[in-house]
């Protein structure tokens, strides 16, 4: 008998025999501005399996429907006015004359931003678990001194391939130094929906190329024998604007008297001091195509603006419609988003799939902050009580 089973040791593989299973490594892929139709487009159909491999639903984002709030939303299970990145541009009366925005690297590098909640990344490292983040907003940030054990500085030019080929390699490394966290980021599709709106034939060739991207990260995986659970999702969706659907602010009060701290789909004024009443009058009055009020009357489906980093004044733009403060840098055209997240061209992808995660589960319409607590049960965490975003909320897509 023993003679038997020695012959088929020697007759496996070399080091098969002895190998333990792989231990599955989360991998949260976002892809900014992948609204959540584009992936019944067609042209996606790497995503569309995993999909079907898995669970997936429409996720409705935060508001503001923008960049860094809502991946930190994603990220921290509190929505933008408890994580406290309230926008992609933002004040704070406690560091008067500055602004935080995405281009101001010292501003969105300075922790101080990113201080109100804790990234999943910082609760995994104090787990001991091992987290790599090959770009998301807010891993550049160490957190009371802890960073994920490999991170990078975010650098547009830094191709997908380039960022897919960095994730396998750390996926390539034996267990002790392997990542058990990690994230990607895309931004092609956001630019491209941007520049040319999301009904052009520019953005379903840029959905085809982050789906052959993430076609090339599970083959990655599956040939080195590292099991994923993948969650895929963004940040909102996109729809499209034009330059005949513009409100301009110049029209209403005079720019010297304000700050806007953010235009486009919705506008964050903040009255110059001692002119409020003059700001206020010319805003807080029914227009055709806005809606302005001040921040504390704000609908509580928003669930914003009770955090002091958001401006006093908010006007959002109904859907396709876009507030100027002045002549922008370039013409309104293309795509936008910050809208209201109840519109439905704000819905984003999810997908998550992978031995953690039910086959074909398909979900109603959920927050995104339940994401955080998806992420933290598929790498044993305890659910965060004092998040926004329950387990209850994507339970149907995590397997008994
Ligand atoms: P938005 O203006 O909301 O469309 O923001 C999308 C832009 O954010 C993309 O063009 C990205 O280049 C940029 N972006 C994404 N991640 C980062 C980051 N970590 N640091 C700075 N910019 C980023
Ligand atoms: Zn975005
Ligand atoms: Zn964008």
């Amino acid at each position: 008998m023993r003679w038997i089973l020695l012959l088929a040791a020697l007759l496996l593989p070399t080091g098969l025999a002895a190998k333990e299973p792989a231990r599955p490594v989360t991998v949260l892929v976002g892809i900014d501005g992948f609204r959540a139709d584009y992936l019944e487009r067609g042209h996606t159909p790497r995503l569309a399996a995993l999909a079907k491999e898995g669970a997936t639903g429409p996720m409705r984002p935060s508001f503001p429907t923008k960049t860094f709030p809502n991946h930190y939303a994603l990220v921290t299970g509190k929505r933008p006015d408890r994580n406290g990145i309230v926008g992609n541009s933002m004040i704070d009366p406690r560091r008067p004359g500055v602004m935080f925005s995405l281009g101001n690297a010292t501003q969105a590098l300075d922790p101080f931003w990113w201080s109100e909640a804790e990234p999943v990344w910082i609760a995994a490292e104090r787990a001991g678990i091992r987290t790599a983040t090959m770009f998301w907003p807010g891993s550049e940030v160490a957190f009371d001194g802890t960073r994920p054990a490999d991170w990078l500085r975010y650098d547009k030019n830094v191709t997908n391939v380039q960022r897919v080929n960095t994730l396998i390699d750390w996926l390539r490394r034996p267990a002790a130094i392997r990542p058990q966290f990690a994230t990607i980021y895309f931004d092609t599709v956001d630019t491209i929906g941007h520049e040319f709106g999301p009904d052009s034939a520019e953005v379903n060739a840029a959905l085809a190329e982050v789906d052959a991207r993430i076609g090339e990260l599970v083959d990655g995986a599956t040939k080195l024998g590292v099991p994923l659970n993948l969650v895929i999702v963004a940040d909102h969706g996109m729809r499209a604007t034009d330059d005949a659907r513009v409100i301009q602010l110049d029209t209403l009060i005079d720019r010297a008297s304000y700050i806007a701290v953010e235009t486009g789909p919705y506008a964050a004024i903040e009255p110059v001091t001692g002119t409020d009443d003059r700001v206020a009058n010319a805003l807080l009055v029914p227009h055709e195509h806005m809606t302005c009020t001040r921040k504390e009357n704000l609908p509580e489906r928003l669930h914003w603006g009770k955090n002091p980093r958001v401006a006093a004044i908010i006007c959002i733009a109904e859907a396709g419609w876009t507030i100027l403060s002045g002549t922008p840098a370039y013409p309104v055209k293309g795509g936008a988003h910050g809208y209201d997240n109840a519109d439905p061209e704000m819905l984003a992808i999810f997908i998550a799939r992978g031995p953690a995660f039910t086959r074909g589960a398909m979900l109603e319409v959920f927050d995104n902050v339940a994401v955080t607590a998806l992420l933290r049960a598929t790498l044993g965490l305890p659910e965060d009580a004092d998040a926004d975003g329950k387990l209850a909320d994507v339970r149907a897509a995590l397997r008994r």
